[in-house]
This record gives C-alpha cells, sequence and structure tokens, in this order.
C-alpha cells in the first residue's frame, strides 16, 4: 500500500491551511509516495501553504488566482520549469460572496455574484482541465470536490449548490472527452467539513448537527477520510473509474426519511 503514489507527480489546489481539506488529501498521497507542488491564492495564504507544503517534502508551491486566466497559464509555466509531465490534478477550489450564503436563494442572488461563483467554484476545473490534460499520459486523473447541494437544496448553501451542479455535469463532459486520453476525471462529493470555505455558510453547525443525527454513521466526516478516498480516486486501484461522483459523507446521500424513531419521542 504505501507506495501506491510512487513515482507519481500532481498538482494540489486548494489549500488554505491545515483544515483545508486539499491538505487531507495531500498528507494522505504523500504518505503513499507522491511528489506534490501547490499552488495557493494570494501572498496571505502562501505564508500558509509554503511551511505545510515543505513538511511533505514539497518546495514548488505557486501562486494561483483561477479568476484571473494570466495568473493560471503562469502556474502551468512554473510547473513546466519543474516537472515534465503532471500525473494528477487535485482541484479543491470555491468561493462565493457570503452574504448570499444566507437566507433564501430568490431573494438574495445577484447576477454578479452567479456568475463570480460559477467561474472560480465551476469553470475553473475545465480550465484547469484543459492545461492538466496537455501534460497528461495514459493513466492520468483529475478530482474535484463537491457537495450535496448540487443536486437537493441545503439552505443557505444556494448559488454554491447551483455552481456545484455545474461543476458536477463538468466533471462528466471532461471524463467523457478525456477517456480516449486516458484520463479519468471524478469528483468526490464530502459531507460537511469545518474549514474556511464551509464556515462561510449561514447556519453551518446546524448542518454538522444534522449530518451527525441523521447520517447511517451518526458523525461528520475527517479530512483524511476524503483523503483515503481521494488516494483510490488518484491513482492505480480505480483505473476502470472515471465521470463518478463517490460520496464520502458518512453515508447522508442514501436517507430520505431521517430517523422517525426522533419524530416519534
Ligand atoms: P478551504 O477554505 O480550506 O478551501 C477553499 C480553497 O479555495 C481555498 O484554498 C481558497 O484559497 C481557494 N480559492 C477560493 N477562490 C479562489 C480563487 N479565485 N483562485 C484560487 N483559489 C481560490 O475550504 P474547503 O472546505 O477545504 O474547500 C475545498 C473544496 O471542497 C471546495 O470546492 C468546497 O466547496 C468543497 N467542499 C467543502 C465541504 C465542506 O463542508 N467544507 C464539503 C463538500 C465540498
Amino acid at each position: 500500500m504505501a507506495g501506491l503514489m510512487q513515482g507519481k507527480r500532481g498538482l494540489i489546489m486548494g489549500v488554505a491551511n491545515d483544515h483545508s481539506i486539499a491538505w487531507g488529501i495531500a498528507r494522505v498521497l504523500a504518505e503513499h509516495g507522491a511528489e506534490l507542488a501547490f499552488t495557493y491564492q494570494g501572498e496571505a495564504l502562501g505564508k500558509r501553504v509554503a511551511p505545510l507544503a515543505k513538511s511533505v517534502g514539497s518546495e514548488l508551491v505557486v501562486p494561483c488566482d483561477v479568476e484571473d486566466v494570466a495568473s493560471v497559464d503562469a502556474a502551468f509555466a512554473r510547473l513546466d520549469e519543474a516537472w515534465d509531465g503532471l500525473d494528477f490534478v487535485v482541484h479543491a477550489i470555491g468561493f462565493s460572496d457570503k452574504s448570499q450564503l444566507k437566507g433564501r436563494y430568490v431573494d438574495v442572488t445577484t447576477r454578479d455574484n452567479f456568475t463570480r461563483t460559477m467561474v472560480i467554484s465551476a469553470f475553473s476545473f475545465t480550465e484547469v482541465a484543459q492545461r492538466a490534460a496537455k501534460r497528461m499520459k495514459a493513466g492520468g486523473s483529475l478530482l474535484t470536490l463537491t457537495y450535496g447541494g448540487s443536486t437537493r437544496v441545503m439552505p443557505n448553501y444556494n448559488v454554491m449548490g447551483v455552481a456545484k451542479a455545474a461543476l458536477e455535469a463538468s466533471m462528466r463532459y471532461l471524463a467523457n472527452d478525456l477517456g480516449p486520453e486516458g484520463i479519468r476525471v471524478n469528483a468526490i462529493s464530502a459531507g460537511p467539513v469545518r474549514t474556511l470555505a464551509g464556515a462561510g455558510i449561514a447556519d453551518a453547525r446546524l448542518m454538522f448537527s444534522h449530518q451527525k443525527v441523521n447520517a447511517p454513521l451518526r458523525r461528520t466526516v475527517s479530512i483524511e477520510e476524503i483523503g483515503g478516498s481521494a488516494l483510490y480516486l488518484l491513482s492505480n486501484l480505480s483505473g476502470g473509474v472515471t465521470g463518478e461522483i463517490h460520496y464520502v459523507d458518512s453515508g447522508y446521500n442514501i436517507i430520505s426519511m431521517p430517523r422517525p424513531d426522533l419524530l416519534k419521542a
């Protein structure tokens, strides 16, 4: 097991701090022998990401703001200076104005923030895939992070849910387009995790409580558990899997009528 990612080089996008889902994934991949590069958004986050990267043996830490095409191109150019190819990418990027992650979708959603949320949280995966695929051989693997608010209504998730629906659809189109080249594209749909992005959603703590009470496993998931599933999707273990949404949510997504026992009490 220890060498599952031996000889594989990959780009981790979306580490903000050591609570980030991308960081949980990076640690597990590094433990299994992957060589990693990291992107960060803005100098303040860069100062946090560099020491984390170093702790898993990576000095390749480059700025990348996915709202700016030139910044995405510059990040891949930096990668080209160090590496002659790429085996995998983890895309764990999302953003929306938090004033719109509160209240009724119908009331709070503006054109500007709808567009910005879509570009950062959905289109960026396609933008990255376009560049990454050119650097990959057969066996390459792309992974993004989504949430169940894409298909079912979560209070306050609002425009992020719409963006996640677009992200999941993009993932399937990319999987079909890149499949003939032997490149796989998948998504992990994670249950709620306490992160910077997660804290932007109003009443996030209620999402946690609801998960703990109603999910089959009666708990939330850790970033290491998400990392374990990412290891599977990025390694050759999942060689026959593409276009999939893999749920790491304590089973929450399978529930239709939560806990009738609580209603009887
Ligand atoms: P996080 O705040 O740790 O990570 C979000 C990352 O997005 C940050 O590193 C941030 O710098 C990056 N980002 C935002 N705008 C960017 C831009 N313009 N350019 C480049 N990077 C940008 O939070 P997280 O929860 O680890 O989020 C990672 C992914 O997981 C997101 O796609 C999120 O929607 C998804 N997700 C989170 C949860 C949860 O409960 N936390 C659940 C399911 C899915």
